[in-house]
């Protein structure tokens, strides 16, 4: 398939990169690309960044049909662009489509796509310390119709903004929360899918976190009640002794691929690393042990996130006297290094965006 280049001549002004925050701004072009059931995926398109027309009937609107992920453009020291990851990306996304009831995309032919619009859109890729292109690909149901089905018409798209620093001034800890009151996912759900209605199931929860003076909120097992499982769009970790630990990916849990790296990092400096289930009660003894060393979250946003207060009910724990402990330090350095090519992609986790 062919990519049809629609050009503009009216360009935006790019905002300063200390101005950038995450999510407001957005590039020139988009990629967009059509699926029905008789051509499949057709149509790939680079096109001006613009609005959608849709009928007001649009399924996903009504039944939430959607998929997307998260991922990262960097600009290294001399001034190349690389993408971290992508195609753990795109094979997510396929997980996604297969629980969702959405057409597979062609993982090879969509990273060609992207690194075709990155390349195009060089000049959106910030360059100070800490700040990227965040690049977010999605699929919707666009039939016209309000009957309750899987649609046999999608759009996939893929619009990309230039976010600033997660840190301008260093680590800022992160406060959770955590109930029995509300879950995020189910066993035998969705929880694994990057899909939206996750994300709307989470809001009303992090809405008391916030009035309670956190920052997020920490999901238990849905069944249980018991077991911890992630933490709004990140994976979370705890550093019991010498032991780092992740809950287990149970079906209910996103499969994050910061997580994945974290893991593969950690194993690669010889530190003992387990995925198993881990209760909240667990952690809370530890901390009472005096074995809790650190708590940190991982995903594409922020990279790492150290966690310094756990609320449960009416117990509260903090971590480290507040201070951020050596293995999210660590952590976050390396990896910051290797996204920004200031070290060695020993793992082979980057990928170039040629200049064509
Ligand atoms: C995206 C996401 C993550 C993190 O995944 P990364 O691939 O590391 O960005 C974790 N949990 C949820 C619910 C998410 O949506």
């Amino acid at each position: 398939m062919d990519i049809t280049i629609k050009k503009t001549e009216t360009l935006k002004d790019h905002p300063i990169d200390s101005g950038l925050g995450f999510g407001t701004f957005f590039t020139d072009y988009m990629f967009n690309m059509d699926y029905n059931p008789e051509k499949g995926w057709h149509n790939p398109c680079i096109e001006p960044f613009g609005p959608m027309s849709m009928s007001p009937a649009t399924m996903v609107l009504h039944y939430g049909q959607a998929i997307f992920e998260g991922l990262k453009a960097f600009r290294t020291p001399k001034g190349n662009i690389q993408l971290f990851r992508p195609r753990d990306n795109f094979q997510r996304m396929n997980k996604s489509a297969e629980m969702l009831c959405i057409p597979q995309i062609d993982e090879a032919f969509i990273l060609k796509a992207l690194l075709k619009l990155v390349d195009m859109e060089r000049s959106w890729v910030p360059s100070e310390t800490g700040t990227s292109l965040y690049i977010r690909p999605t699929i919707i149901a666009t039939d016209p119709y309000i009957g309750l089905r899987a649609s046999n018409t999608y759009r996939f798209f893929m619009i990309m903004s230039p976010v600033g620093a997660y840190y301008p001034e260093g680590f800022n800890p992160v406060k959770i929360w955590v109930t029995r009151d509300y879950v995020r996912a189910v066993r035998g759900g969705v929880g694994q899918a990057k899909t939206a209605g996750n994300y709307a199931a989470s809001l009303y929860a992090t809405e008391l976190a916030h009035k309670d003076g956190y920052t997020q909120v920490l999901w238990l097992d849905g069944v249980e009640l018991k077991y911890v499982e992630e933490v709004g769009s990140m994976n979370i970790f705890f550093v019991l002794g010498d032991e780092i630990v992740t809950p287990r990916l149970n079906g209910s849990i996103l499969s994050g691929i910061t997580r994945d790296s974290v893991l593969t990092m950690a194993k690669s400096w010889g530190l003992k690393v387990s995925e198993r289930r881990i209760a909240i009660d667990e952690v809370f003894d530890a901390h009472a042990k005096g074995e809790l060393m650190e708590v940190f979250g991982s995903g594409t946003a922020a990279i790492i996130s150290p966690v310094d207060n756990i609320k449960f009910h009416e117990k509260v724990i903090t971590i480290g006297n507040g201070q951020v402990g050596p293995i999210a330090s660590r952590m976050f350095k390396e990896l910051i290094d290797i996204q920004y090519g200031k070290s060695e992609d020993k793992f082979g986790w980057t990928v170039a965006v040629n200049p064509s």
